[in-house]
């Protein structure tokens, strides 16, 4: 049986004006992330971590930040592009587990609805699919709410050899 695993991180700066996007969900009344897409911080540690799990560059280089067509746009289709190369290979989703750093906002509250919207994108069973949260206690840029990270890992399997189930 083939297995592949794949780890992604990414960083966003807070930017007043925009709206908060995490795994495509958009969180009324929270501050927004600075970026040239629409800053889902979730779905780029996402989409890089598929990219790594089958060796396939970052997602800078499959979507520029200087390419206008990416301006305001759907994270979504990010991680949808890395699924297609995770096909092309003969893998398929087993499971992610997303790690999102920040002081705010609180996520325990959203942790069900973004753990399903997660769920759908990757077309795995809502139970394949873990979203942590934790702070830094204060300390260095996020301790200072500057800003969100995001940290995914996801593992792949040879299709139909054991994948989501
Ligand atoms: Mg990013």
């Amino acid at each position: 049986m083939s297995y592949r695993v794949g780890q992604g991180v990414d960083i966003h700066r807070f930017r007043a004006g925009r709206p908060l996007k995490l795994c495509g969900v958009e969180l009324d009344g929270e501050v927004g992330l600075e970026g040239h897409s629409d800053a889902d911080v979730a779905l780029h540690a996402v989409t890089d971590a598929i990219l790594g799990a089958v060796s396939a560059g970052d997602i800078g280089e499959h979507f520029p930040p200087t390419d206008a067509r990416w301006k305001d746009a759907d994270s979504t289709a990010f991680v949808l592009h890395a699924l297609e190369l995770v096909a092309d290979q003969g893998f398929e989703i087993v499971n992610c587990d997303l790690t999102i750093v920040g002081e705010r906002p609180r996520l325990a509250p959203h942790r069900d609805r973004l753990r399903a919207a997660l769920a759908e994108i990757l077309d795995v069973p809502m139970t394949n699919v873990s979203i942590k949260a934790t702070t830094a206690e204060g300390m260095g840029w996020i301790g200072r709410g500057e800003g969100l990270l995001a940290t995914a890992v996801v593992l792949l399997a040879a299709r139909g050899a054991g994948g989501a189930q």
